[in-house]
This record gives C-alpha cells, structure tokens and sequence, in this order.
C-alpha cells in the first residue's frame, strides 16, 4: 500500500509540469498560426532517419518554401551541420542530460526569428522514442520515423509515442530485405497501435514514398 502512495505522488507531480508545457505549447501554435507557418516535430531513435528525412524535405522543398529547422540534440551539432548544407537554415538546440524537447524551448527559439520570413518549420526532437511523445511542442503535425533496421517490434514496444503520431514514415525500406523486416509487418503493427496516423513507407537514400509524405505534410 505505502509503495502506492508513492507512486500516486510522482503522477500530480508529472501531470502539473507537462500542463505548463501545454500551456506554452498552445502559445507556441498561435504564434505559428498568426503567421502561417507550419511546423513538425519529427520523433525517432537514434539512427532511424530523423536528420536524413528532413535533408530529403529540404532539398524537394527548398526552392518552393522558405524552411528553418531547429535541430535537437544532446551534445552535437552533426545533424544540423548536415541539414544546413541541404539549404535550410538551421538553429542548433544542445539539451545536454534532457532527453526531449519541450514547448518552452521551441518558445525560445522562434521568439528569435522573424516567423514571417518563413513558411515551413521541421523540428528534430532529441533521438529516443519515449519521452518526447509527452511534450506537446504546438507544432501543427507529429511524425515518427523509423527505420526496418531497429528490428520488428518497435512500434508494439513504443506504442505511445506511435499512439500520438499523425504521420509515420517507415524509412530504410531499401534495406529491408537484408535485415528480414517486413515493412508491412510495421505497417499492421501500427494500424493496431494508431488507426489514425497516416503511415509512409519510404527510403531517404533512394528516395521512394518521400513525395507521398511530403503530399500527406502538406495537406
Ligand atoms: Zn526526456
């Protein structure tokens, strides 16, 4: 019983800060929406594609849509390194120990542009697949990436973050035959998991199903 309490405690306490972050969240969106600029949070492991999909967004889009992306990250400044010179202008967010992003730190960062010079805004969230799923960051879509490399079962092991999902880009399916991953085992995994998301299978390197997911983005 007493292990209880306890644990009932944690849970007010936890619910009372991601309010705050909802609260910012929702700021974040007007700021977006007076503007009219559109922005997604692009959640995924390590490894799964999260810089390479935007460096294959911003090379189709570049010359139609003015893009800024911030790019999250413990430490290093690789990824934004690598989006940059795909054309984008890129801030780099270091989180040190934080695992995610959160509303207040997106706040920050477009408090320092001027939003009407841009139209489109790509967040790379930090890579895991747990925690960022509980910070609403007030962009206007949420995709997940993930690749056929990190085995069969990432999506049943992870189903919040999947669960909060609008659109899902399976990526490296040019691969999938070599580490024997159904990518359509992924896919019915995550009709399971989230009826709702819209779900892409594609390939950044060879760039299949990208255009498809550019057209569900910007729908
Ligand atoms: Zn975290």
């Amino acid at each position: 019983m007493e292990k209880k309490t306890i644990i009932e405690k944690e849970i007010v306490i936890e619910t009372d800060f991601l309010k705050k972050n909802d609260e910012i969240a929702e700021r974040v969106k007007k700021m977006l929406e007076s503007q009219q600029v559109r922005a997604y949070d692009i959640m995924g492991s390590v490894g799964a594609g999260k810089s390479s999909l935007i460096i294959s967004l911003v090379k189709r889009l570049k010359n139609e849509k003015r893009i800024y992306a911030i790019a999250g990250d413990l430490t290093t400044h690789i990824d934004a390194d690598r989006i940059k010179n795909a054309g984008a202008e890129v801030v780099q967010i270091n989180t040190g120990r934080e695992c995610h992003l959160n509303a207040n730190t997106i706040y920050e960062s477009i408090s320092r542009i001027n939003l009407k010079n841009y139209d489109l805004i790509f967040i790379e969230n930090v890579g895991n697949l747990i925690c960022p799923a509980d910070f609403n960051l007030g962009t206007n879509k949420r995709i997940v990436v993930i690749s056929v490399t990190e085995g069969p079962h990432m999506v049943l092991k992870h189903p919040y973050t999947f669960w909060s999902a609008d659109i899902v880009a399976i990526n490296k399916t040019d691969l999938a035959g070599y580490v024997e991953v159904d990518p359509n085992k992924l896919e019915r995994d995550l009709k399971h998991v989230n009826p709702r998301a819209k779900v892409y299978k594609c390939s950044c390197k060879t760039g299949e199903g990208i255009e498809n997911l550019i057209g569900e983005m910007l729908k």
